[in-house]
């Protein structure tokens, strides 16, 4: 797929406007490498008409070519749909925190329930896993094996007696609410309840965890699913939505060669957050969901957002070298410099996190906490709406000229006036620190 790309890439090198043909080009690709991860049909319609939509009213980046904005946009959508950032498990107020499994036979919910107790209890909780499975033979077996490997106690019907090939007897209902009851009672603070699944969705098996789900009102509802499960996520999420509904999802089997169009598929749909990858057999398999790995795992395109991030960064750079030499020898600064600079500034969003880290930045921060997006927003437009001789000398900008610009932004005349009163004084603390022998901070003008 990524040859397939880069060739697409290399007949859309002009710049310029996004158009609709160069968008459409590249979406076909995007669909196909969609499809090829198995991403619910449905899914993937939806999913390119959205991004079709944003990228015919996207800016034109001077960094990117159109193919690589309209990538750029896809991979934006999808670590959007897969959750932007990944949630952890909510503690209840008052413990235990009841945590129940769901999903169907096979899909690894024994398994992650010794891998979440194991991570836990690392963690400094003490959790008790109740095994409510007792459709399967040998199902209370496993979980006793794969709680004493994680170190942390069970509570079954008949703990470390059945059989090797004995279907433990008992109502799973009343284990479950055991369970909890005794973990309350043993100052567990977290109660895991692994359940029984079916091969297939099932009327039963679906009442029977609605049930155990009733009896013991969880905090947290996993529905766990193999991310081979391919085109049959869609279907088996409703289902389990439907009949027992879920507070997040765990995606097992990663470690496979699926690209993991189940994940998409599953937050699109269920808008349920995917909050654990399980990645192997092992009881240290298992993290917590990245959506932007998997966005690039989905578009298997890892290479191309690498390139794009290393363009939009040399992009940046050169910028801020022009800038900086500008400055340097002496040259006017001039509001086409002043709208580069507003860019970077947007660019900088997660700038005021980062200082709020630092000491001694009292002042900085001040400023940043006043730094309103919408406001650069109304500068870009304000400067846009400006001929290339305005921006050079604003000093020609007349009153009728301000009464154009204000009506190409669709701003009031006083917004331009008074960004041409900030530039000016920008401009002067520009002249003055090079008459103070230049260095210190670069300027931030608007602040
Ligand atoms: P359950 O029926 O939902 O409880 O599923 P199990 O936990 O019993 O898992 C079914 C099979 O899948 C077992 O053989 C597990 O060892 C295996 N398994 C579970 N999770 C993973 C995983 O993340 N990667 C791989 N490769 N195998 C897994
Ligand atoms: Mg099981």
């Amino acid at each position: 797929l990524s040859d397939r790309l880069t060739s697409t890439f290399k007949n859309l090198r002009t710049k310029g406007r996004l158009s609709e043909a160069d968008i459409d080009a590249t979406i076909r690709e995007i669909r196909r490498a969609l499809l090829d991860a198995d991403v619910a049909v449905a899914v993937v319609r939806e999913f390119a008409a959205n991004v079709r939509e944003r990228a015919l009213g996207a800016e034109v980046s001077g960094a990117l070519n159109p193919a690589e904005q309209v990538v750029k946009i896809v991979n934006a959508e999808l670590v959007a749909i897969l959750g932007g950032e990944a949630r952890t498990v909510r503690f209840a107020k008052n413990p235990p925190t009841v945590i129940m499994l769901a999903g169907l036979q096979g899909a690894g919910k024994t398994t992650l329930a010794g891998k979440l107790a194991h991570d836990l209890r690392s963690k400094g909780h003490t959790p008790l896993l109740v095994a409510a499975d007792l459709q399967r033979p040998n199902a209370v077996n496993q979980l006793s094996v794969v709680a004493e490997r994680a170190g942390v106690p069970v509570f079954a019907p008949h703990p470390g007696v059945a059989g090797e090939d004995e279907v433990p007897t008992g109502d799973p209902v009343a284990v479950a609410r055991d369970g909890v009851d005794t973990a309350r009672s043993r100052e567990h603070d977290v109660v895991i309840i692994d359940t029984a699944g079916r091969l297939g969705v099932d009327a039963e098996l679906m009442q029977q965890a609605a049930d155990i789900r009733d009896a013991v009102t969880p905090d947290e509802v996993l529905f766990v699913i193999d991310a081979m499960i391919g085109q049959d996520a869609v279907l088996t999420a409703q289902a389990f939505l439907d009949g027992v509904d879920f507070t997040g999802v765990v995606l097992t089997k990663l470690d496979g060669d699926a690209r993991g169009g189940a994940a998409l598929s599953v937050a699109k749909v269920t808008g349920r957050p995917i909050m654990f990858a399980s990645t192997g057999e092992k009881l240290t398999d298992f993290e917590v969901f990245h959506p932007d790995r998997m966005a690039s795992r989905i578009l298997d395109m890892g290479d191309v957002l690498t390139l794009i991030e290393q363009a939009e960064r040399a992009f940046d750079a050169d910028e801020a070298e022009k800038m900086a030499a500008k400055v340097a020898s002496g040259q006017d600064f001039t509001l086409a410099d002043f709208l580069v600079q507003m860019q970077q500034m947007k660019k900088m969003g997660s700038m005021k996190k980062m200082l709020g880290m630092l000491p001694g930045m009292g002042q900085m921060r001040e400023a940043l906490d006043n730094f309103d997006e919408r406001e650069v927003d109304r500068i870009e437009a304000i400067i846009r709406s400006m001929t290339p001789g305005e921006r050079e000398n604003p000093r020609i900008i007349n009153g009728s000229r301000r009464a154009r610009i204000a009506k190409g932004s669709g701003v009031r005349t006083s917004d331009v006036n008074q960004l041409l009163e900030r530039f000016s004084g920008a401009q002067k603390m520009m002249r003055q620190m090079n008459k103070g022998g230049g260095g210190g901070m670069p300027a931030m003008p608007g602040m």
